[in-house]
């Protein structure tokens, strides 16, 4: 399970917590949610029944009394545990019916008040099938006395250590895995001590230069210069109702550069919700196609994949260019067909969902490859993606295009392997999304409100998002919602999109919504990324405590989006939590995506912010991109190092900590 083969793997098998079984403590001072030994006298030993058959023994140290249950028990145990037995056990404190009590704790009968205790504090490891956590510290005990001949070598020059404050990596190992009694716990569980800082930095370190190496190696590959000698990229900047900003514009330009180039363009374009992103990638596309080659768009939703479909096919029909749809619930004969015509060659800019890159799939001359809200898929997918390319002996471009604004620290760290392109302004007109935050029995203003803003011309969303476990019941949910407010708003039309319709269904409601025939849109979370109608002006977050600050911003960004002035209403369900209570007035004193996702990093980590398949720091066994923030410049000079000085030590840092994962695509 934990990939342990080696001596080496063994004490890289890193504790996630520590118990302090040094010292007997007077069962007066327990506290509930603790781990703590105690050492007491049996006073009463009875097995009950409560729902199920128990046993309960009571044990008293002068200082008070703590009940012991167990529901595992055999007879001889019920004697061992007589009225007057002294005994010393070890296990979580928590509140009973009784009093404070623990379930099923390790225990053993004392003789004299001497027995030994540990004499260090005592590591838990990650749960492994099949290896219990005493086989474990064992075994890792056995390992660390073989530290010094066990080929554990410590690859980090000291050049790049010493500066730091930081203990050799031996030193460090034997820190936590076996932290002497006057260790400091807390410092030790906050992941703060310098020999877990150690680890992390080398953890950190490893990743890194695994992530350049990778961005390196793909640098390297054939690609084709994309010269577009047709002049389509400006024919169709041109045939634009509006000019691009500064800031579109300069992203663009940074990506005409990489796709003139005989290389592989791997490029994430960040920008805020509705910045204007698709044009961007719509202009690389035609680039590509003025090239005479092939586009690809992927984007994590259906529904958005048509729209961009829908968009591509306005924009480049006129020109001449082919735009078509590839979706994995189109029947069968369509999708064949488009297949066909993928491959053929006869057209010339694809768009779909993660069908894209599907047995099956085969393009003719891929130059291009653009993913659309990358935070909804992994490394894996989009390098798969970029692979179907390959059959012309010549690698894609890439263009990454992200809503995830992340800070530059992070950034450089989680897209080691990407160059980045920032939009930092939006379109000119717009005016920010005014945010309110309304209990929910305020239903009826809200609704007076929809009216008025369908009355003056405008649209409005209502968003049902999940609460319910299954998407079936968010979709029941959804419906009741939209028959609730079709009553109410008798002379609105309101129509509802989600999951479970057929693809059919949503598309035309989508682009009834779109073409002004719909008023009020109820729905899921289906329209949360992406969907682009700016004469919608109000939008409605039912349950809105429930949600992550990303996913409020990505929803709230579908409104805003033309000159006219636009609401977002934040529906809770009181009494709100204190995490709850700061989402929400984080989202209603921001309309910033920056400034969004700092604070959402705040209150819940990268893990969350940069989703936990979208790289492979999301996943690491000591180092945690927040706590070890400031660690990450020195992690960015001390991989230039490596690098460039020290390369064979890359491939055993690798092993150490990334093993055979291949989290990353090739390595090495
Ligand atoms: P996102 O970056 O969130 O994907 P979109 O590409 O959907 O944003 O663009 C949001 C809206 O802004 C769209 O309606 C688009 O037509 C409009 N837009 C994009 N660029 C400009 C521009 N330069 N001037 C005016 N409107 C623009
Ligand atoms: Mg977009």
């Amino acid at each position: 399970m934990l990939g342990v083969t080696t001596v080496q793997d063994l004490l890289f098998v890193l504790p996630t917590r520590y118990e302090d079984r040094t010292r007997v403590q007077p069962i007066g001072s327990l506290l509930a949610g603790h781990r703590a030994v105690v050492e007491g006298e049996v006073q009463l030993t009875e097995v009950v029944f409560r729902r199920r058959r128990q046993m309960l023994c009571r044990i008293a140290d002068g200082s008070g009394f703590l009940t012991l249950r167990f529901f595992y028990f055999s007879a001889a145990q019920q004697e061992g545990l007589a009225r007057g037995t002294r005994i010393r056990c070890f296990g979580e404190v928590r509140r009973g019916p009784l009093g404070l009590e623990m379930v099923h704790p390790e225990y053993r009968r004392i003789f004299d008040d001497r027995a030994p205790l540990e004499d260090s504090l005592t590591p838990v490891y990650p749960a492994t099938e099949g290896v219990s956590q005493g086989r474990l510290r064992m075994l890792i005990n056995l390992a660390l006395r073989e530290l010094d001949t066990a080929g554990v070598r410590d690859w980090l020059p000291t050049s790049i250590i010493a500066p730091l404050g930081l203990p050799p990596l031996r030193d460090a190992l034997r820190y936590v895995h076996k932290p002497p009694v006057d260790a400091a716990l807390d410092e030790l569980e906050a992941g703060k001590h310098p020999a877990q800082r150690r680890l992390a930095f080398e953890e950190l370190l490893t990743h890194q230069t695994v992530m350049r190496r990778l961005r390196e190696s793909t640098r390297t590959d054939p690609a084709w210069s994309l010269d577009d000698r047709d002049g389509l990229e400006s024919r169709f900047i041109a045939a634009l109702p509006y000019s691009l900003t500064n800031a579109q514009q300069r992203a663009l330009d940074e990506v005409d550069a990489d796709l003139a180039r005989e290389r592989p363009m791997v490029r994430l374009v960040q920008g805020d919700v509705g910045c204007g992103k698709t044009v961007v990638a719509a202009a690389a596309a035609a680039r590509a196609v003025g090239s005479g080659r092939q586009a690809a768009l992927m984007a994590p939703t259906e529904l958005l994949a048509e729209q961009h479909q829908r968009n591509l096919d306005a924009w480049f029909r006129p020109l001449g260019v082919t735009v078509a749809l590839v979706s994995g619930s189109q029947p069968a004969r369509t999708r064949r067909s488009a297949l066909e015509a993928v491959a053929a060659g006869e057209v010339q800019i694809v768009v779909g969902t993660h069908a894209l890159f599907q047995e099956g799939m085969q393009f003719r001359d891929l130059a291009l490859v653009i993913v659309d809200e990358q935070h909804r898929f992994g490394v894996q997918q989009r390098l798969r993606l970029a692979e179907k390319g390959q059959a012309s002996g010549r690698h894609p471009h890439q263009l990454i295009m992200t809503a995830t604004p992340i800070p530059r620290t992070l950034a450089m760290t989680a897209y080691a392997d990407l160059d980045v392109s920032v939009i930092d302004a939006l379109p000119p007109g717009r005016t920010p999304v005014k945010t309110v935050v309304a209990a929910e029995t305020r239903r009826d203003e809200v609704v007076a409100r929809i009216d008025a803003a369908c009355r003056e011309g405008s649209q409005a969303y209502w968003v049902c998002p999940l609460i319910e476990e299954s998407e079936e019941l968010q979709c029941q949910a959804a419906e009741e919602t939209a028959a609730v407010l079709a009553e109410a708003l008798p002379h609105l039309v309101v129509r509802l999109v989600h999951g479970r319709q057929k693809p059919r269904e949503k598309e035309a409601t989508m682009m009834a919504f779109k073409a002004g025939k719909i008023d009020l849109l109820v729905a899921t979370t289906v329209i949360e990324v992406g969907v682009d109608v700016p004469n919608a002006t109000l939008m409605v977050i039912e349950n809105a405590e429930r949600m992550g600050l990303a996913q409020l911003h990505q929803l709230r960004g579908r409104v805003g989006r033309g000159s006219r002035e636009s609401g977002c209403v934040l529906l809770y369900r009181a009494p709100l939590g204190p995490l709850a209570r700061a989402r929400l007035n984080a989202i209603r004193e921001s309309n910033d995506g920056f400034e969004i996702a700092r604070r959402d990093l705040e209150l819940r980590g990268p893990g969350e912010l940069l989703g936990t398949r979208q790289t492979g720091l999301a996943r690491m066994r000591v180092a945690d991109l927040i706590r070890d923030a400031d660690l990450l410049p020195r992690v960015q000079e001390a991989a230039e190092i490596l690098l460039a000085s020290h390369r064979d030590r890359i491939a055993p840092l690798t092993q150490r900590w990334i093993g055979t994962d291949e989290r990353y695509g090739r390595i090495g």
